[in-house]
């Protein structure tokens, strides 16, 4: 039984099947990579599992606790986070008070500081923040406005935003999409960092190849809304049927 067991979801838009019958089960503590074709369906599939879509059909459980019909942020609360295509940060504020903001937020929704267990004060919670930053290793950058951040440090610490909140599952659609080759690699860095450091399961969309080799313990390609294989990156990379349909040879 995995972490997340997804079972015959489909989703339709008009007279399009944009999701066919789509079954993942992704282990606690892996990283599976989600990959297919432009329009294959991965965006919708991350969306109903986030509660941004309601799937037409199926079931999709968390933990054993079925998260269809819960908002986002009920489902947020559940703890599944999940990093955007473009980094959601405040870009006025500093680094060191866009890590705060979730701090604030955290699982109950509430903002009252109080309300936080561990964190009780504002101290603990400016504690918490900069432990977070060191972590990803952005903490002499702490007191940088976020709009002036690199492409890679933006996308560092958006992640940190969603890590600050402790999920149990951080899902991330194309996290290195449009970056250079740089950013893109301090992103593998980093995410493989956050693997090895916390106990954390982490599900990718990636269209980089070299990303999802160097990151992913099992890997699903998806195809018009179907899935067609799923194994481990090794086998994925010699299956006849991937070189076809995706790798295109
Ligand atoms: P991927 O992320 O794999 O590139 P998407 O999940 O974004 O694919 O899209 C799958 C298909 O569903 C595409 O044909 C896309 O145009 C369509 N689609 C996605 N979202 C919507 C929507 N909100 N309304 C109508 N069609 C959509
Ligand atoms: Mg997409």
């Amino acid at each position: 039984m995995g972490i997340l067991e997804v079972k015959g979801v489909g989703k339709r838009f008009g007279g399009l099947q944009a999701l066919g019958d789509v079954n993942l089960s992704v282990q606690e503590n892996t990283v599976h990579a989600i990959i297919g074709p432009n329009g294959a369906g991965k965006s919708t599939l991350l969306n109903c599992l986030v509660g941004k879509l309601i799937p037409d059909t199926g079931s999709v459980m968390f933990d054993g606790q079925s998260v269809l019909g819960r908002s986002p942020h009920e489902i947020n609360q559940m703890g599944i986070s999940r990093v955007f295509q473009t980094p959601e940060i405040f870009t006025d504020l500093t680094v060191l008070e866009n890590v705060m903001i979730p701090c604030f937020a955290r699982r109950d929704g509430s903002f009252r500081m109080h309300a936080l267990g561990a964190v009780s004060n504002e101290r603990d919670m400016l504690e918490k923040a900069e432990k977070m930053l060191s972590d990803v290793n952005m903490l002499e950058k702490a007191h940088l406005h976020a709009g002036s951040l690199s492409r890679g440090d933006k996308r560092r610490l958006e992640m940190a935003m969603c890590l600050v909140q402790e999920p149990r599952l951080l899902l991330l659609d194309e996290p290195t999409a449009g970056m250079a080759r740089a950013d893109t690699n301090n992103t593998i860095d980093l995410l493989k960092e956050i693997k090895t450091k916390r106990d954390i399961t982490m599900c990718i969309i990636e269209h980089d190849m070299h990303v999802v080799f160097s990151l992913a313990d099992r890997i699903t390609v998806l195809a018009q809304g179907t899935p067609l294989v799923e194994d481990t990156p090794q086998n994925i990379k010699g299956h006849p049927k991937v070189r076809e349909a995706y790798l295109g040879e």
